[in-house]
Formats: C-alpha cells, sequence, structure tokens
C-alpha cells in the first residue's frame, strides 16, 4: 500500500529529525567578562572553620584577597576611575594622570586599572611600608615618589604630595601634551564609601540571607567600614558595627572616649601622624572624611596588638590553609573577640583584605608555620601585649 508506505516514510523522517535536532549541542551561555575592570567583586564569603568551631559563631571572612589587584581596593579604584571619567575629568585611554597618596594598595589598584584604561598612575607612598607593593608598582609601569613618614600636616606627607603633584602635574606623557591631572584622593572623597556602599554591603547581605549579627572591620581610609555599615543598617539597623583597631592608632580611643589620643599618652605622640605597629593598611590617627561618614554607626572598638595579629595569621594558616595579610588578621582577631564578648549563635562578618603574599618582607618576614597542628585558640587570645 503506496499510502502506508508514505505515512510510514515521512513518520520515520520526522523522528530522525527530532533525533538530530536532539544530538545538536544546546547553545551554552557565554560567561566572558570584557577586560580586568569587570573581573572585580562578587568576591566569595568564606565560613573559617576554626574560628567558628573554636567560638561557637559563625565567623565569616569577604575573601577580598581575591581580587584581581589583589585587595579590597579595587573596587575604590574603579569607582573613583569610573566616576572621574562620568564627570570628564578622565578621559579613557588619553594618557591621563591619577596621582594618589597611599601605603600600596589602592596604588597597586590604580595601576592596575589606569593601564587597563589608557591614563597612567603615578603613586605617592611612605618608604617604610613591604617591598612588595613598591615592586608592584614599578611593575606595572606607575610613576612611583616614596617619601619619608611625615605628619598629615607637612607637605611631604604621602597625600600632600600626591595631592600638589597633580595640579603641578609634572607626569605629562610626551605623546599627550593635552594630558590631565587627577587627584583620586582616597581618604576624602565620598566615591570610596559609596563603592563600598554599593558593592561590599549589599554583597555581604545578600549572601548571608539576609542573616547577620555583627560586622567588624579595621579602617585605614574608614571607606570600607562605613560604606558597609551604612548599607547594613540601612537593611537591618540591629547589626552590631565594630572597628578592629592596630596598636598604636587613635580610632579606638576615638570611639571608646571620644578623642583620638587619650590623656594618658605624652604630649609628643600627639603630633605622631604614622601609627606604630607591623600591621599595614589600617589604624589612622587623624579622622578622614571617609571615617567620619560611618563613626555614628559604630558602637564598640576593639584593639588588637601586633603579636596578636602575628598569631593569628599563623593560626589561620595552620588551621584553614588562608594566607592572608596583617589587617585581615587584625579583623579575624576583633572578630574572635566580639564572638566571645556576644557568645554562641552569632554570625560575624568580617573582612580578609588582602594575601599575605603582598606581605612577605615585612609582616611576614621569619614567621614560618611549621608542619605541626598544635596550635589552639587560646595561644593566639594570648599572645597579647601592646
Ligand atoms: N587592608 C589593607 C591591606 C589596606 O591597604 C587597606 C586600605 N588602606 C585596608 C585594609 C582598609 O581599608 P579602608 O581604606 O577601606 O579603611
Amino acid at each position: 500500500n503506496p499510502l502506508l508506505l508514505l505515512t510510514t516514510g515521512l513518520f520515520a523522517g520526522a523522528l530522525l529529525a527530532i533525533a538530530i535536532q536532539r544530538l545538536k549541542p544546546k547553545p551554552r551561555k557565554e560567561d566572558i567578562r570584557s577586560g580586568i575592570e569587570e573581573c572585580i567583586g562578587n568576591t566569595p564569603l568564606i565560613r573559617i572553620k576554626s574560628l567558628s568551631n573554636a567560638t561557637g559563631c559563625e565567623i565569616l571572612g569577604k575573601a577580598e584577597f581575591l581580587e584581581p589587584g589583589g585587595s579590597i581596593k579595587d573596587r575604590v579604584a574603579l569607582n573613583i576611575i569610573k566616576t572621574a571619567e562620568g564627570q570628564g575629568l578622565l578621559r579613557p585611554y588619553s594618557g591621563d594622570v591619577v596621582y594618589e597618596g597611599t601605603v600600596g594598595s589602592t596604588g597597586v589598584s590604580l595601576a592596575m586599572l589606569c593601564r587597563a584604561r589608557g591614563y597612567l598612575a603615578h603613586i605617592c607612598m611612605p618608604n617604610d611600608q613591604s617591598l612588595e607593593k613598591s615592586s608592584l608598582l614599578l611593575k606595572l609601569g606607575a610613576a612611583l615618589t616614596t617619601t619619608s613618614p611625615a605628619p598629615i600636616v607637612s607637605p611631604t606627607h604621602f597625600v600632600n604630595l600626591a595631592r600638589t603633584l597633580s595640579t603641578t602635574h609634572p607626569t605629562l606623557p610626551s605623546s599627550t601634551p593635552s594630558s590631565h591631572g587627577y587627584f583620586a584622593n582616597q581618604f576624602e572623597t565620598p566615591y570610596n564609601f559609596a563603592a563600598h556602599y554599593t558593592t561590599t554591603g549589599p554583597e555581604i547581605f545578600s549572601q548571608c540571607g539576609g542573616r547577620l549579627s555583627a560586622f567588624v572591620s579595621g579602617a585605614g581610609t574608614g571607606g570600607t567600614l562605613s560604606g558597609v555599615a551604612a548599607y547594613l543598617k540601612s537593611q537591618d539597623p540591629k547589626i552590631k558595627i565594630v572597628l578592629a583597631d592596630p596598636q598604636g592608632s587613635g580610632l579606638y580611643n576615638k570611639i571608646k572616649h571620644g578623642v583620638l589620643f587619650s590623656p594618658t599618652e605624652k604630649e609628643g605622640t600627639r603630633r605622631r601622624s604614622q601609627v606604630d605597629t607591623i600591621v599595614e593598611g589600617i589604624g589612622l590617627n587623624r579622622l578622614t572624611h571617609n571615617f567620619s561618614l560611618g563613626r555614628p554607626l559604630i558602637s564598640d572598638a576593639i584593639r588588637v596588638s601586633d603579636e596578636e595579629a602575628l598569631a593569628m595569621a599563623r593560626f589561620l594558616v595552620e588551621k584553614d590553609g588562608l594566607f592572608l595579610g596583617s589587617s585581615s588578621a587584625v579583623n579575624c582577631f576583633a572578630a574572635v573577640k566580639l564572638a566571645m564578648e556576644l557568645g554562641p549563635g552569632h554570625r560575624i562578618v568580617t573582612i580578609l583584605c588582602d594575601s599575605g603574599t603582598r606581605h612577605l618582607s615585612k609582616f611576614w618576614k621569619g614567621m614560618e608555620v611549621g608542619a605541626s597542628w598544635d596550635m589552639e585558640i587560646g595561644d593566639v587570645l594570648g599572645a597579647s601585649k601592646i
């Protein structure tokens, strides 16, 4: 029967067509970032198992050491540059020069992004910071001016130097005689705070499913602490905000006693602007705009000695394989102290600002973790002395 044959043939053909369609690979969703800029942010939030087990609280660290420029400062550098571009103050691929005073991390982030967007970075930095940062800046092709540590009132303080250079603008690339000079000004610019208010804070809140008891962090410019605190408080006013402060910094006194320098401190220390600690990137003896923005939200402060930070850094390698920088160690120590105050069952979030690889020649110098697992949290808490 030819009709039956035709129908069977058509049916078989249709089945074959469906089978072929099924076998064809499905178009996959692409996941491609357009340049290094699009790799910034959305870092993991890590449960630090050793600290959580030891305290009965859940201690979570935002893994900013995984940023492409190696630290949390990538977020700030990106926001400052993008905002300046939006205002026409920087023009991509023009050879414009971004000037900044920094202890290093912001400089590295700016230098990386400047290369990516066709600018030059001119970084002014104190000469007592870890060598890794100045070497990195040079490898990234930034112009580097180092200066002796000086009080903030001195024209040679690294921030003042960068501000002055941005007006005299000596780093003109010969190919671009009309290049602009732009002072990034991380300590005072609101775009630092805004970077954390719009990215770090919302990421943390959403990664926690909206459930956290406290946020604890150190302050260098204060952008992280203020920006994250302001966002978290806007979502849940019950979240406690705590400052982690290294030895030698006045911010602890400011929160605890309302003054940067306690009355018992010698007159000579009042003019001191350098913070006397091995820790880099956090601690200040002056109030910046970015710190002031979040100050009313901070309910407590925890001071951490160099010994405590060093012991915590070792502990985190030994127990968790987390090789972190000095400010992260201060943050984690303060998180444990806070957990002990709050009692078990709370969720505490802190920042893992950068990696130990940035601090091999200073903070980590001479410190070996060894092959054992014999450290206990008590060894860290007992490290003491300021
Ligand atoms: N950790 C490191 C390593 C830093 O360089 C900085 C910035 N100076 C911070 C923490 C503190 O961040 P913020 O400036 O947002 O207070």
